[in-house]
């Protein structure tokens, strides 16, 4: 059991789907309510995480659905410090890509999208990076870590449509194959020993310099501009509304504590607890897409 702000509910437990119903139907509706009675009042900036791609079969690092990494992820370090780090990082890319792009919105994502479309958020904050959010139709949403879709030169820092560079990559690796064992919410896939040792890069084609995808790698800070665009908006919201993240990564947390420390109301939605869940005013331990669902159709 977890309590929070007067809310107690069921954890429900991931090895029996029969609990997550019963927990669905009965246990938490007290803290659907409260959460709803938030969002009601609207002004409510969005941080959503991993846990609301989980149910559009893109694993979570750190949820109850997650697979043991079998590898560490590339740090900014390694990615700009040699080649044959770049070499593997786009082979096992270029399966988790496929991936990724496969993916499609879940109704966790649609409800958000339903959310902005009544009028309720100021802002959706997304620590994601497989762009499902804009997907499912929402349109003021802020990629604090970036976007796979995109890629940027560290040479010249043009942005291109990773669409084309797949092209590129298939067209350069015309022999090429793989089977991926796991990919990650990062489109990094995890290949056999050696499967990456033949892959053939392609460079950017205005200047020749190293291509990177357009997201914020492990060693690497987001923009201050776009956190600094986001602490404004966790600012002015009327509540904040973390969806799917365990806040183990400081970018995502610094906001709820920013929000706690002006005692704006924080009310997390997430499989499992979170590092935030000291300073929310509302927990609800369940499954995104059935919750928020419920949220948008009953209570809002
Ligand atoms: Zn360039």
């Amino acid at each position: 059991m977890r309590q929070h702000g007067g809310v107690t509910q069921a954890a429900a437990d991931p090895q029996d789907p029969s609990e997550v119903t019963v927990g669905l139907a009965e246990a938490p509706a007290d803290a659907v309510r409260e959460i709803a009675g938030l969002l009601g009042r609207g002004g409510v900036v969005v941080l959503s995480g991993a846990g609301l791609s989980t149910e559009s079969g893109i694993p979570d690092y750190r949820g109850p659905t997650s697979l043991a990494r079998r590898a560490e992820p590339m740090t900014y370090q390694a990615f700009t410090g040699a080649a044959a780090a770049r070499q593997r990082y786009w082979a096992r890319s270029h399966l988790g890509w496929r991936h990724i792009a496969r993916a499609t919105p879940n109704r966790g994502h649609q409800a958000v999208a339903e959310m902005e479309r009544r009028g309720l958020l100021s802002a959706i904050i997304t620590q994601n990076v497989d762009g499902l959010q804009q997907q499912a139709g929402a349109r003021d949403v802020i990629e604090l870590h970036g976007s796979l879709s995109r890629v940027i030169c560290l040479g010249c820092g043009e942005r291109t449509p990773r669409d084309d560079l797949d092209q590129r990559l298939r067209a350069a690796n015309p022999a090429w194959a793989a089977q991926a064992r796991q990919v990650n919410p990062d489109g990094d896939a995890v290949l056999d020993d050696g499967a990456t040792d033949h892959f053939n890069v392609v460079d950017c084609l205005r200047c020749a310099g190293a291509l990177k995808p357009d997201v914020i790698f492990f060693g690497e800070n987001v923009p201050p501009g776009r956190v600094a665009d986001c602490y404004a908006l966790v600012s002015e919201a009327q509540a904040l509304l973390v969806l799917g993240s365990s806040l183990t990564v400081m970018s995502g947390y610094r906001f709820v504590r920013h929000a706690a420390k002006l005692g704006i109301p924080v009310a997390i939605i997430n499989q499992g607890p979170t590092r935030g869940d000291a300073q929310a005013t509302f927990t609800l331990d369940a499954p995104l897409g059935p919750v928020l669902t419920t949220l948008t159709t009953r209570y809002l």
